[in-house]
């Protein structure tokens, strides 16, 4: 009789070991799920926005809001991160990254330019294949505002969707292939849901092509 207890008091204490094992294993597992993404960037309102130009105008910079976004990354997993974009197209992008979520569409990384990886270099941000919208600068090579100066524009996996202009490729480690993961094409998940809104999208442009670039004016 008390070999039979002892059994059982074996018994019931690996099915406790096994079921706390278990639980242990999926918390590990479900990092970079739906529900627990891997977290890209978690800045304050004030960190996004550290080091702006003082250059912005204060009816700008007052348009720009910090929203997080989720995403699939290369990895296959779901990633959190931020993006910089004027107030009137929080929806559209919201509903973007949304579908593209859905259709598992890899985005690399949504960090806003400010962080201290770019300091608002777009080179940088652009060799890292970071996704960003706001940034006040000129268009590159000229004296003219860019659409992100205004946060009206942003940039989808720079080195899957360079920027071409004649000899110019940018950034310098970048290739545009359709057939790769990340590209963007008119036939791709975020072209179509932002097209679908009345952006634009820099892959149409004739003069260049700026594959990583959606606008909206
Ligand atoms: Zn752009």
């Amino acid at each position: 009789m008390l070999k039979k207890n002892l059994l059982l008091v074996l018994v019931l204490f690996s099915i406790f070991l096994t079921g706390s094992t278990n639980e242990a294993e999926e918390t590990v597992f479900l990092l970079g799920s739906f529900e627990n993404p891997i977290i890209d960037s978690d800045m304050t309102y004030e960190e996004a926005f550290f080091g702006l130009s003082a250059q912005c105008p204060p009816h700008i910079r007052e348009r720009q809001r910090l929203i997080t976004v989720k995403y699939y990354s290369f990895d296959g997993k779901v990633h959190q991160g931020q993006l910089v974009i004027d107030m009137d197209l929080i929806d559209d992008i919201e509903f973007a990254f949304s579908e593209a979520l859905k259709e598992k569409f890899s985005i690399h990384s949504v960090i806003p330019i400010s962080h201290s990886n770019f300091r608002w270099n777009d080179n940088l941000s652009m060799t890292a294949n970071n996704t960003s919208a706001f940034n006040y600068r000129m268009i590159a090579g000229t004296q003219t505002l860019s659409m992100h100066a205004r946060g009206r524009a942003v940039d989808i996996n720079p080195v899957q969707n360079p920027y071409i202009r004649g000899n110019v490729r940018l950034p310098a480690n970048s290739t545009y292939n359709p057939n790769t993961i990340g590209t963007l094409t008119n036939d791709n998940i975020i072209v179509k849901s932002l097209v679908s809104r009345g952006w634009t999208w820099g892959g149409n442009w004739t003069a260049l092509k700026d594959y990583q670039h959606l606008e909206k004016n």
